[in-house]
């Protein structure tokens, strides 16, 4: 009798401790197989998605690439608040990636190129109804102006110092640098001119280095005057850049650099050069709500 109850004891003793290894055991899979990830239970919120979206003029007409109207913007961007997306700077995430703060979930950036009046007349106040950040890249040279450069041509005017201070107190938009002064196209440039921030035939390194740093720092300045803030984020004019100015920049205490590179952003907590060379989606004039939707959910 004895003897029969100790064994069925044992039995049991045996049996759980089969359960709990085979419980242990399962676990282990599910996790190597991520399944917890992918149910939405424990997301890596290490590493996020990021898309970035890339706009130019506000207007009913212009280069269709680059101009959309004020009625195809105020769509899209109610259409990304009503699915749930916020719009953030980057200065929250930078934070995310280099000081552990938490970003919303469904984050975007939304970036807008040279920074024309048509900023403040028409993407400010559409951005700032639906609650959505932008980000402005000036170019040093032609801000506040009418006519490109020292010469008569005239440009796409750009928004002034008193608009700019207003959209930099209402929170909802950030100026940093589009350089200085190598944003330089034909047919305003005569001769030979700098395409970007490359390098020029014959010019040597040390006088390509001077020269672009320079042309840094005197935009930084210039936001830091205009806006009350340094910039830390780089655009970089028609999307050419080289090594060498990614680290110039990266030693004058640029942390974001952006490209015109189309494609999805994944950035990780704790690895700052994730900021480097970022992708963005250029938003022409004609693109659906519902395009661009796609377009950022499934990349
Ligand atoms: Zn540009």
């Amino acid at each position: 009798m004895l003897l029969n109850i100790n064994k069925r004891h044992m039995s049991l003793i045996f049996l759980t401790i089969a359960i709990l290894f085979l419980l242990a055991g399962l676990l282990v899979l599910l996790n190597h197989f991520s399944v917890f990830n992918r149910l939405g239970a424990r997301p890596d919120t290490n590493r996020v998605r990021i898309p970035i979206l890339m706009y130019h003029h506000f207007a009913d007409e212009g280069a269709p690439g680059t101009t959309i109207s004020a009625e195809a913007f105020e769509g899209q961007i109610k259409a990304l608040h009503d699915s749930g997306y916020t719009a953030v700077s980057f200065d929250e995430l930078y934070d995310f990636v280099c000081n552990g703060a938490a970003l919303p979930e469904h984050s975007l950036i939304i970036t807008i190129d040279d920074g024309y009046g048509s900023v403040y007349d028409t993407a400010y106040p559409i951005l700032k109804k639906y609650d959505m950040k932008a980000t402005v890249f000036i170019i040093g040279v032609s801000h506040g102006k009418t006519v490109y450069k020292d010469t008569s041509y005239p440009i796409i005017p750009r928004f002034d110092d008193a608009e700019a201070l207003e959209m930099v107190k209402s929170g909802v938009i950030s100026i940093q640098s589009h350089s200085y002064d190598m944003h330089q196209y034909e047919p305003y440039e005569t001769g030979s001119y700098r395409v970007g921030v490359m390098q020029m035939e014959g010019e040597s390194d040390d006088e390509y280095i001077k020269a672009f740093t320079e042309d840094y720092q005197q935009a930084a300045h210039q936001i830091q005057e205009i806006s009350d803030n340094y910039p830390f984020v780089y655009s970089y004019p028609f999307g050419k850049y080289n090594e060498l100015c990614e680290n110039l920049l990266k030693d004058m205490g640029v942390k974001v650099t952006l490209t015109i590179v189309e494609g999805i952003n994944t950035v990780v907590r704790d690895s700052p050069d994730c900021l480097y060379g970022l992708k963005r989606y250029n938003v022409p004039g004609d693109m659906t709500p519902e395009k661009l939707l796609d377009k950022i959910s499934h990349q």
